[in-house]
């Protein structure tokens, strides 16, 4: 065999090329990373013009470039880190639920939901996903109000969501516990999956549609000319396109402001952890909103491999991007768990690990076009729900872009109008 032509094209974090014998005694083998393919000079479909760029290959950006990709457009991903999903996406704890207080949030994760629970039987990856449902258990007489008046919202959007007493709630959960438990609201259609594998599917979707990446280039401004984006300048180089769209998650104000325009997203710290997998004894998802001191609510269900997950939301909220976990969150969140359901305290957790919502004021992602800038549009603040929203934001974006809207897609919109006033809140944020 002759090797002196041969090329290996690699996904690991190799050096870009590396010179003639320094690849394990093979003399003639050249290592390209796959960050470089657009730049080779072998690559046929190199562009200099795409319809889109997406800023951020995470939660967001990269289901954008597969629905892009998958409906004929040129896009190119750019993304600081080596590889997808590595930003906030890999912290979540992979639920997904369509109970939210809002139409536009209803209306985006019941198609997120469609999308994965159907996953497996479209694209042959199986991303994990569980139809666990989601549950709030109501221990005051004012939450068990708050979740009744919002299952009437959520069933005017033909939610599947019901009150349970707390025996009928006992035989979903058991072992919760009913000192004072008033009930429950269970929505069976919601579910969960991993964020790493769903990530990583609709990556090589995406490619496989002919969207290209580029890994460890970051966008460090951009050319303005007659009031739009000319081009995208990295670290690296110039990309030019019709269109471009801020999903830079944590970083997303930053990149705003590279063109000029100011969003309010901010980074929100939150805990997460992991226990040892044990045998299935869990139902739906458990979201307790009880606020208690240093914490508001919290949350933990059992994933389709029998891990049990769980995260809090911090009181006050801790801003910023410190991902150093802390020592008060697990004795915490493991005193309030084992409250709610003591039968936890047998359960060994594994690791922790923090990372951040990309919060704004109201608790509603900002998405839609800039005024100020003709081709420019924010798909940024997903919040807690950036992996759920995924999906079916993308659809929606799409549409938005290339001005396909469907009749309720202005609708829909309207909760994540970048230019609202950010007054209202989401009550589950
Ligand atoms: C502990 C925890 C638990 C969570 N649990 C859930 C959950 O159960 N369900 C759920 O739906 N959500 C959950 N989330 C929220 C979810 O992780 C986020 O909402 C989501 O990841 C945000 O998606 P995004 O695409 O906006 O950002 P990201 O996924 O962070 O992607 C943004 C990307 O942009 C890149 N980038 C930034 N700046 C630049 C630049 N200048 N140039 C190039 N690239 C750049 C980053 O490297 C990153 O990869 C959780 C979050 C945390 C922290």
């Amino acid at each position: 065999m002759n090797f002196e032509n041969l090329v290996i094209i690699s996904n690991f974090d190799l050096p870009t090329i590396v010179s003639s014998g320094d690849a394990g005694g093979y003399s003639n083998f050249v290592f390209i990373h796959s960050e470089e393919l657009g730049n080779a000079p072998w690559d046929k479909e190199m562009r200099t013009f795409y319809d889109l760029i997406v800023i951020g290959a995470g939660s967001i950006g990269v289901p954008v470039a597969m629905e892009f990709a998958k409906k004929g457009q040129s896009v190119l991903v750019i993304d600081s880190l080596p590889s997808p999903g590595q930003g906030q996406d890999k912290k979540a704890i992979g639920g997904i639920r369509a109970t939210h207080s809002d139409k536009g949030k209803i209306v985006v994760s019941q198609r997120s939901i469609e999308i994965f629970s159907q996953w497996k039987e479209d694209y042959g990856d199986d991303i994990h996903w569980k139809s666990n449902g989601y549950s709030f258990p109501a221990y005051t007489q004012k939450d068990e109000d708050i979740l009744r008046d919002l299952m009437k919202i959520q069933q005017h959007f033909g939610l599947n969501i019901q009150w349970l007493s707390p025996e009928e709630y006992r035989e979903l959960n058991p072992g919760i516990n009913m000192e004072g438990l008033r009930g429950s609201t269970y929505s069976p259609e919601d579910g969960s999956a991993s964020p790493l594998l769903f990530t990583q599917s609709s990556y090589f979707r995406a490619m496989e549609y002919g969207a290209k990446f580029k890994f460890k280039e970051t966008v460090v401004g951009f050319h303005i000319k007659n009031n739009k984006i000319s081009s995208v300048r990295t670290n690296r180089g110039n990309y030019s396109s019709a269109h471009v769209l801020n999903a830079a998650g944590s970083n997303a104000k930053e990149v705003s402001q590279m063109a000029g325009i100011d969003i309010p997203v901010k980074p929100d710290s939150h805990e997460a952890g992991i226990c040892e997998p044990v045998k299935p004894f869990m139902g739906p998802m458990v979201v307790d909103m009880r606020k208690e001191a240093s914490s508001i609510n919290f949350y933990f269900y059992q994933i389709s491999e029998g891990q049990v997950v769980f995260c809090m939301t911090p009181d006050p909220p801790i801003w910023g991007t410190d991902n150093r976990a802390t020592s008060l969150f697990l004795p915490m969140i493991a005193r309030r768990m084992i409250k709610i359901m003591p039968m936890l305290a047998n359960l060994k957790v594994r690791r922790t690990w923090r990372g951040q919502y990309p919060m704004t004021p109201d608790g509603f992602p900002i998405v839609g076009k800039m005024k100020e800038l003709d081709n420019f549009y924010q798909a940024v603040g997903m919040c807690g729900q950036g992996f759920m929203l995924g999906p079916g934001m993308a659809e929606v974006i799409y549409r938005l872009i290339t001005e396909n809207y469907r009749s309720d897609d202005l609708e829909i919109s309207k909760s994540f109008d970048p230019y609202r006033d950010f007054k209202d809140q989401e009550i589950f944020k």
